[in-house]
């Protein structure tokens, strides 16, 4: 286990991983899901994540080698999905889930 207090405030080295959350909508309405009943709309609207906004996390990970394309959503509700799994500049490996998967 680690101390927290033994954990520092920079990491000692950029991260070859990212978990990207490519949107926060989703066509479930699962029971146990807090996207069902509106519990992370008072800290963030309803969204997709753009292609700009990927590329700017992205482009601040030159050692990044795998993005995970996932989070509380059904990532294949962003239209910009494909977009995103290719990358234009270098090659990241994606992975992703639907709610077949998240569940
Ligand atoms: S499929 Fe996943 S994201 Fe969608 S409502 Fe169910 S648990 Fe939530």
């Amino acid at each position: 286990m680690i101390k927290l207090e033994s954990r520092t405030t920079q990491a000692p080295e950029l991260p070859q991983q990212v978990y990207l959350e490519v949107t926060n909508r989703c066509n479930s309405l699962c029971v146990s899901c807090p996207l069902t009943y509106d519990h992370f709309l008072r800290f963030e609207p309803k969204h997709h994540l753009s292609w700009q906004q990927f590329r700017t996390v992205v482009d601040q990970l030159p050692r990044i080698d795998r993005a995970v394309l996932h989070g509380i959503g059904e990532p294949l509700l962003n239209p910009e999905l494909p977009r995103l799994s290719r990358t234009s500049r270098r090659v990241v490996r994606t992975c992703s889930s639907t709610p077949m998967l998240c569940c």
